[in-house]
């Protein structure tokens, strides 16, 4: 049986592991809390940090493979497994470009990927220099997630709330929708798509409100975003799963925002909605078997279960079995056992022929499961 190892215990890890029981693999995990979400479903817990070198480097000794479910990992000791001849999904190479915005963004522009116009800023003076280049956003190079780490300066006075130290600043784009493609290839450079899928973010709050399977898009649109998606995995020339994020803007062009070269959020969904989920997928390219079928069994909606404002501490969950009682309505808790306000707990995905019935029973189901903490559950 081949031994598989995941750097990280979250919930990407924990899915990755309710799939792994299909198969024949022995699976390991490496992540500093023991109590995290993938540590009792793994056949091999290793309490570690993913960012030292020396853990992860004596975690991959002996093992067949090697997966991610962050990229924040050391990528050296991956180098150093791959030379000893474990396989490592992404290559280390795709990581190191991935990992920093800056690497990144060059190199869509080196292989002709469309993306939005950038410069390269190594300080707070520089973009105070840029006010020809606003509206722009700055990304932070390394550390940003999540939406952390990245800032819109609108005009002349937004200037000065610009961060020290390297980054990107990257014109604004007048967007119209935000999808992500997801794309598996494996080692022998053959490819699978799944129908692209639309992020929805509340402006408001600055969060993704759901997520809808398929993207709405025009038979040009997907065509552009299939060719661009193809271009951003093939030059990688590596086997895994890339979740690929994309701007459609005013104008009908598809820009590129970033990569995850890994299971993702935008394909949670997968799991109910299509025949092969993203987890299966991977665990098919690891192993070696044939790519799944990627294709849909019906249209989907995803919602985050997001840990309520106000809310740190034990979690308990409100309003479950009601959502439970939705036709079609998949519950995912992630086993965390703390709630913070903005953390991701769990998600629900809704399964349904009919789109307003999707969006519907989204709305439902925001109104109706939180994840609070401490006091006695308040009935809204
Ligand atoms: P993170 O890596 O933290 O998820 P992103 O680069 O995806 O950060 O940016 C977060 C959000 O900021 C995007 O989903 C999008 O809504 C907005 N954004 C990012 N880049 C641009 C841009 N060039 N123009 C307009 N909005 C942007």
């Amino acid at each position: 049986m081949l031994k598989i190892g995941i750097l990280g215990g979250g919930q990407l890890g924990r899915m990755l592991l309710q799939a792994a029981a299909n198969y024949p693999v022995e699976t390991y995990v490496l992540e500093n809390e023991d109590d995290c979400p993938a540590a009792h479903l793994c056949h091999h817990f290793t309490k570690g940090d993913i960012k030292d070198h020396d853990a992860v480097l004596a975690f991959g000794k002996g093992l067949d493979a090697i997966t991610i479910e962050i990229e924040n990992v050391n990528i050296e000791a991956l180098e150093e497994l791959e030379s000893q001849g474990v396989k490592i999904f992404p290559k280390p190479s795709v990581l190191k470009t991935i990992k920093n915005k800056i690497l990144q963004k060059e190199y869509y522009r080196d292989n002709q990927v469309p993306t939005a116009e950038f410069v390269v800023s190594d300080s707070k003076q520089y973009v105070s220099s840029m006010e020809h280049f606003l509206p722009f956003v700055q990304k932070k190079a390394t550390g940003g997630y999540d939406g952390k780490g990245v800032q819109v300066i609108k005009d002349a006075k937004e200037l000065d709330n610009a961060w020290d130290g390297p980054a990107v600043l990257e014109k604004k784009v007048n967007i119209e929708k935000e999808i992500a493609q997801l794309v598996a290839i494996n080692e022998k450079g053959e490819t699978a798509l799944y129908p692209p899928v639309q992020m929805v973010f509340d402006p408001y709050l600055n969060l993704l409100d759901h997520q809808i399977a398929p993207a709405d898009l025009n038979e040009k649109v997907l065509w552009k975003v299939e060719a661009i998606s193809l271009a951003v995995v093939r030059n990688f020339r590596s086997p895994g799963i890339f979740a690929i994020e994309m701007f459609i803007d005013k104008q009908g062009d598809v820009l590129v925002n970033e990569t995850a070269p890994r299971v993702h959020n935008s394909g949670h969904h997968t799991i109910e909605a299509h025949y092969s989920s993203q987890f299966d997928m991977l665990w098919r390219i690891m192993l070696g078997y044939p790519l799944g079928n990627t294709d849909a069994i019906l249209p989907s909606i995803m919602v985050n279960i997001i840990g309520a404002e106000g809310c740190s501490g034990k979690v308990q969950y409100d309003g479950l079995a009601e959502v439970l009682s939705i036709e079609n309505a998949f519950v995912h808790l992630y086993g965390k056992k703390e709630t913070r306000p903005g953390r991701k707990m769990g998600h629900v995905t809704v399964l349904s022929k009919d789109k307003q019935e999707l969006l519907h029973q989204s709305n439902k189901i925001k109104r109706t499961l939180f994840a609070r903490s401490g006091t006695p559950s308040i009935q809204l």
